[in-house]
């Protein structure tokens, strides 16, 4: 059994405090937001994550788990000090904001009277291993201490983040002190996974480029979305065709809004300004980040052509959070979607699962104003007189929804599938005007259904309207 300090207990940090609890540690997690650790304490969890509540009723009744804003009873002779707190981009330079890291570093040094290992999980820039070392150093308060400092990027996913945390595809870990690596290490044993042991650097840099090869994979279906929109081809069906090869995979490749969340749109931006500030023009980076964002502009412009004006219409959007399972509303296309509509003279009706509260906050902090909008209760609330319904995040019960029901309460049957979880023909039949993203092609479900029904021998119904005939429509 080993002792950690976890400091900072958001996503990360509560997920990595609570699984090395679970795993047989004694684990102190450090937060200086107070209301933070006193919801803790009293065994509400400040964020929504599948299977953490349980897991940390566990942990706290076994003893192994416990939570402080005092750093002097965090560090209590711990043997590894994992640091997980915020690196937000900074200012419009792109660049990682890193305050917090450097407060979190300066306050171990201030308390830290005994050898231990810091960690830092937090994601960070290329060299933030090095800036770790110097400021503990310069700020040490008991000046012969020993300590070494390693670096152990974080690849979990909200949503899934215990799931992801017990069962990494990998463990990385940097440093230039390979022995305080090998010991990080064995905190990992249990979950057989590869270690990946490294330097400083290349271990910091892996979580950038892991991060922008999977946002860049979303642009690019974006892409070929766009494209397949325009040339009668669906992308779903693209991106399913491609999947089965194992050189590209079918993670990632899903057309629809883009990326958002606390981690692709930052560190995308934050990889570019390093490279940037080494001299260097990351174009592709840039590409994927207007992509990106154009993926969001493009669901007001479907709006916009299918209503004409907004002005006094009533949008409603089904799904807030950046993506299903979580309540995370950090840089959620529905936010750019909302201010957006709302600029043009619309009214909103929004309705998510779990993350309308937080919403709430970063709409209020995004000045946008709440009485434009109204939080409904479920997905027929949103749908009571609304001109268009969008559906923003694919959370699993709008799969389920009775969408006869949905359309009969609609003022104008206008669905926009940002996310495309519906068929096309089925909606259309429904009598809603459907737009999914990039699926030029109605007649592609049937196809898809039949590829992932394994090779089912009939043979495939001819599509109802051939690529000739949604070209001379387009
Ligand atoms: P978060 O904002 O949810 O949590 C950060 C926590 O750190 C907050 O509770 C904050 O109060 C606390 N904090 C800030 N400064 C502190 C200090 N000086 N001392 C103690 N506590 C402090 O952030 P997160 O989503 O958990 O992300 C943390 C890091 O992990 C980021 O660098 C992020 O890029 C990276 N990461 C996040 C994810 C994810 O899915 N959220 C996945 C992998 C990596």
């Amino acid at each position: 059994m080993a002792k950690i300090c976890v400091i900072g207990t958001g996503y990360v940090g509560l997920v990595t405090g609570t699984c090395l609890a679970d795993m047989g540690n004694r684990v102190t997690c450090v937060d200086i937001v107070e209301a933070k650790i006193a919801l803790l304490r009293q065994g509400t969890l400040p964020i929504y994550e599948p299977g953490l509540k349980e897991l940390v009723e566990r942990n706290v009744r076994a003893g192994r788990l416990h939570f402080t804003t005092s750093y002097s009873e965090g560090l209590d002779n711990g043997d590894f000090i994992f640091i997980a707190v915020n690196t937000p981009t900074g200012t419009s330079q792109g660049e990682a904001d890193m305050s917090y890291v450097e407060s979190a570093a300066r306050n171990i040094a201030r308390q830290l009277d005994h050898e231990a290992i810091i960690i830092n999980k937090s994601t960070v820039p290329v060299g933030t291993g090095d800036f770790v070392t110097r400021i503990v150093r310069n700020h040490l308060a008991h000046a012969d201490v020993n300590f070494a400092v390693v670096s152990n990027p974080e690849f979990l996913r909200e949503g899934s983040a215990v799931q992801d945390f017990l069962h990494p595809d990998r463990v990385v870990l940097g440093s230039s002190d390979q022995q305080a690596a090998r010991k990080v290490a064995t905190l990992y044993l249990s979950l057989r996974t590869p270690l990946v042991i490294t330097d400083l650097y290349t271990a910091e840099m892996i979580k950038y480029a892991s991060n922008a090869f999977l946002a860049t994979k979303i642009s690019f279906i974006n892409e070929i979305a766009q494209i397949c929109e325009r040339l009668g081809a669906d992308v779903k069906e693209v991106a399913a065709g491609m999947g089965y090869d194992k050189r590209i995979g079918r993670a990632f490749l899903d057309a629809g809004l883009g990326y958002g969340g606390s981690c692709f749109p930052k560190d995308v931006r934050a990889l570019a300004h390093m490279a940037a500030e080494a001299g260097l023009h990351p174009q592709m980076l840039h590409a994927v980040m207007e992509i990106n964002q154009d993926q969001r502009r493009l669901i007001v412009a479907k709006l916009v052509e299918l209503l004409g004006s907004l002005r006094g219409c009533t949008i409603g959007l089904l799904g807030l959070a950046f993506k299903p399972n979580t309540d995370d509303m950090r840089e959620a296309p529905a936010i750019d979607i909302i201010r957006w509509v709302t600029s043009q003279g619309a009214t909103v009706r929004a309705y998510d699962p779990v993350a309308s509260e937080t919403a709430r906050q970063t709409l209020e902090r995004e000045e946008i104003y709440l009485d434009t909008i109204t939080f409904c209760q479920n997905a027929y609330d949103v749908a009571d007189g609304v001109d268009a319904l969008v559906i923003v995040t694919e959370w699993n019960e709008f799969n389920s929804l009775n969408m006869p029901e949905v359309r009969r309460l609609m003022r104008r049957p206008v669905l926009i599938d940002g996310r495309n979880i519906y068929k096309a023909e089925e909606m259309s039949r429904l009598g809603f005007t459907y737009r999914g993203i990039g699926r030029g092609n109605m007649g592609a479900d049937v196809a898809l259904l039949l590829a992932t029904e394994q090779m089912n021998p009939s043979p495939l119904p001819q599509p109802e309207r051939s690529v000739q005939t949604v070209r001379s429509h387009a």
